[in-house]
């Protein structure tokens, strides 16, 4: 794999950062994931606009424009095609506030911000059939991370714990609820329900992240007739819905037909999936 550190390219192996990097002490950074599909990115103004806006709540100042991250993201494509031998390139960007020469908590002045990228091969687009599509299975668990979840911190173990209860569960997901039960998103997706054919997500709040895949299909799903809202839904109304989706960049919009042991409608991929998969290929390269 070829990386992008600090204005240069050069093999991963090569890419190396100071152990006071404030990103490695503190997890004082901000990341973003952005899908490629033969070259073309999903979502790309979204993810650029989101860092931005990342980077300017923890104070650090956005070390390109957009036009030179959208130059990192091809060169970076660019470099690894042939290394990854796919089109389904996913691209990391990382910017952390940088190394110091002391471990002080305070924001330091003057530092340079550490940025990093990589590629790495993602999924293949989602199938359009159901029969094709790998149902997930997902863990219930009540939300433990921080109260800033709308900002893509690279301070992930919150995030990384409630994934692995999953794991040890033997799932592949872990979705959240919040204090008042409601559900707030998953460890690393937003979440959807359908009942009685109306589709709903969360609302944005603090307490989940402004998933770029979510906005897509949300405008993907109109655009295609479907009726889609965004308000909070309890356990419970999760539990009874018909059908139940994760969203996330390298999972597109994907079906669970398991929560915490429990099938979700008939405990197959459902019919609004296929619609809804549609919608969102139709869509998601002009977002
Ligand atoms: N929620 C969390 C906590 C995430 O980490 C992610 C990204 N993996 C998402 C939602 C989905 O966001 P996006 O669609 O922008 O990938």
């Amino acid at each position: 794999t070829i990386a992008f550190l600090n204005g240069e390219y050069m093999p991963l192996s090569e890419a190396k950062i100071s152990p006071m990097d404030r990103g490695f002490l503190f997890g004082d950074g901000i990341y973003e994931v952005i899908p490629t599909y033969s070259g073309n990115p999903v979502g790309f103004i979204g993810h650029t606009s989101r860092m931005a806006q990342g980077l300017k709540a923890i104070e650090i100042a956005n070390p390109y424009t957009v036009e030179e991250w959208q130059i990192i993201l091809s060169s970076l494509v660019e470099k690894n095609v042939a290394l990854i031998e796919s089109e389904n390139i996913g691209i990391y960007f990382h910017v952390s506030r940088g190394a110091d020469t002391k471990r002080f908590h305070a924001y330091p002045k003057n530092i340079a911000p550490t940025v990093f990228g990589f590629a790495f091969e993602i999924a293949p687009p989602q199938p359009t059939a159901k029969e094709d599509a790998k149902p997930f299975k997902v863990a219930l668990e009540q939300d433990k991370r921080w109260q800033r979840c709308h900002i893509k911190s690279t301070s992930l173990l919150g995030n990384v714990m409630h994934y692995q209860a999953g794991v040890d569960a033997g799932v592949n997901e872990t979705i959240l609820y919040n204090s008042e039960g409601m559900i707030t998103e998953a460890s690393s997706c937003n979440v959807f329900i359908v009942k009685d054919g109306c589709i709903s997500t969360p609302p944005l709040n603090h307490e989940l992240l402004p998933g770029i895949t979510r906005a897509i299909a949300i405008e993907a799903f109109k655009h295609a007739g479907l009726v889609v809202t965004e308000t909070w839904f309890s356990k419970a109304e999760l539990l009874e819905a018909d059908e139940v989706w994760l969203t996330s960049s390298s999972k597109e919009v994907a079906p669970v037909v398991e929560v915490d042991g429990k099938p979700i409608g008939t405990g197959e991929v459902g019919e609004v999936w296929e619609k809804a998969i549609k919608a969102y290929h139709a869509y998601k390269f002009k977002a």
